[in-house]
């Protein structure tokens, strides 16, 4: 929100919660507004007799406008029934989403919103676009002719770095939803040390600034969700991540959790409130390491039958292997059925190439290289980088395997002499990183302001 927005933004005057929050706010004599709820309870109360407000802060004859005669109200309990009475849930939940439904775009708005950011991963991205559209459809609909629409949770599989989480926070802001990230790992079955896998729902809880009604919109992403699987081959039963996944179906599934507000776990200090998880979109990724060879095996089984030899070369060297996991596949790497079956969706991300960490490092709204660019503007000076030098980084980050993640850091490694130096002087007008600075054989390319070519007696390291 900018900061004129919040300029604008309206509280109710008694409990100081925004109109984003408590809904419209109810306007009262000498420009007081406040929300329905403290509107009820001030009613209540001058049925009682006493009300702190009333000791000479508020006049309550300025209510009065507001307020049907009070012989008409009824006590608030059988308001409250009556109320709830008149609507079913349907009807409530239908409302209630009017109020906090994100705006989606259409499949293909979303797939080029996010390829403003996410580098390759195509068909996942087509994948996601069509699962979130359908998902808030979904909840729109009144499922008055008996046809309901199944929920999209997504299943995302994808080495590491290759982009599944930024895939999903870019997701969230460009839908305006809150989003909820854990840990599959740090997930324990209820009663064991560690967040019980309810926890995360506080944390979307959080992240909607504890509207409750705007967390049941949001999206949970559960990150390293391949390292509860079953472990496979072993003879004991192995417990620990075959119940987590089961705590988990019931959340996937939409079910109502008691939720602490303000904090992570529950314990008598703390408020619960209810969540209902029916409309909350839950993502999980994870790396799958170890699915490939799954996936090959079955591939080889399947072309030793046949006659193609040719083929079972081609499985072995497939460097994206995952794009061909199946149901199948993923149970016997230790996922269990009902879990696979809560998440309908399926896509698969690549590892990235050169050329792709290369664009990644310059092409996204928010690239890092452009980062760096902007960083020397504020100084007058212009950043350039050499192809070349751009894939030295991509092809040392391609040595540390983590993907896209070790970018940041190398690059980080080289600028910081040039950010040191450069601020030096002030007739510095442009800046070329070479591949020979970046491998210690030469010096950056410097031009002056005045136009002239100087050799900058610096090399990295
Ligand atoms: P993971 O797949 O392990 O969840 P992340 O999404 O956390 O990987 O990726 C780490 C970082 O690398 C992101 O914050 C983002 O900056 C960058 N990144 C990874 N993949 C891509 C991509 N395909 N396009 C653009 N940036 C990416």
């Amino acid at each position: 929100m900018s900061e004129e927005e919040k300029g604008k933004e309206e509280y109710c005057y008694l409990c100081r919660r925004s109109e984003k929050i408590v809904g419209k706010l109810i306007q009262l004599p000498q420009n007081i507004r406040v929300c329905q709820d403290c509107l009820q309870k001030s009613i209540d109360l001058i049925e009682g007799g006493n009300h702190p407000l009333f000791n000479g802060m508020i006049d309550p004859s300025m209510f009065m406008g507001a307020i049907p005669p009070i012989s008409n109200v009824p006590p608030m309990n059988q308001r409250r029934k009556t109320k709830e009475k008149e609507q079913t849930k349907k009807e409530k939940n239908a409302k209630k989403g009017d109020a906090v439904m994100p705006a989606v775009p259409v499949p293909h708005r979303i797939k080029a919103q996010l390829d403003e950011y996410v580098i390759g991963q195509e068909q996942a991205k087509k994948a996601i676009a069509v699962a979130v559209y359908n998902h808030y459809k979904r909840i729109r609909d009144d499922g008055a002719d008996g046809v309901e629409i199944e929920k999209s949770n997504i299943l995302m599989l994808g080495p590491t770095g290759s982009g599944k989480t930024y895939m999903v926070q870019t997701l969230a802001k460009l839908l305006d939803v809150p989003l909820a990230i854990t840990d599959a790992t740090s997930l324990t079955e209820a009663g064991y040390i560690g967040d019980d896998v309810e926890s995360v729902l506080s944390k979307l809880l959080a992240a909607a600034d504890n509207d409750v009604d705007r967390a049941e919109m949001g999206i949970v992403f559960i990150d390293e969700i391949d390292k509860i699987a079953k472990k496979r081959n072993t003879n004991s039963r192995d417990v620990s991540g075959e119940a987590v996944q089961q705590g988990l179906l019931k959340l996937l599934e939409g079910a109502d959790v008691e939720v602490p507000v303000g904090a992570t776990s529950k314990n008598a200090m703390v408020p619960m409130t209810t969540l209902s998880t029916r409309n909350i979109l839950f993502i999980c990724g994870g790396a799958f390491s170890g699915l490939g060879k799954v996936i090959k095996e079955r591939l080889n089984k399947a072309s030793t039958i046949g006659f193609s030899g040719e083929l079972r070369d081609k499985y072995d060297k497939e460097k994206n292997i995952l794009k061909y996991a199946t149901a199948e596949d993923l149970r016997e790497f230790g996922m269990i059925p009902e879990f696979l079956g809560r998440l309908p969706v399926v896509c698969t991300l690549e590892d990235l190439s050169r050329d792709m960490l290369v664009s990644i490092l310059t092409e996204p709204k928010n690239a890092i290289i452009k980062q760096y660019k902007k960083l020397f503007a504020m100084d007058e000076v212009e950043l350039c980088f050499e192809l070349e030098a751009l894939e030295l980084i991509a092809e040392r980050a391609l040595e540390k395997k983590t993907g896209a993640r070790a970018l940041r850091a190398i690059l980080e490694e080289f600028m910081l002499d040039i950010m040191y130096e450069i601020p030096k002087d002030d007739t510095i007008g442009r800046v070329t990183i070479t591949r020979d600075y970046m491998e210690q054989k030469g010096a950056p390319g410097i031009e002056l302001r005045s136009g002239s070519v100087r050799a900058l007696p610096m090399q990295h390291g």
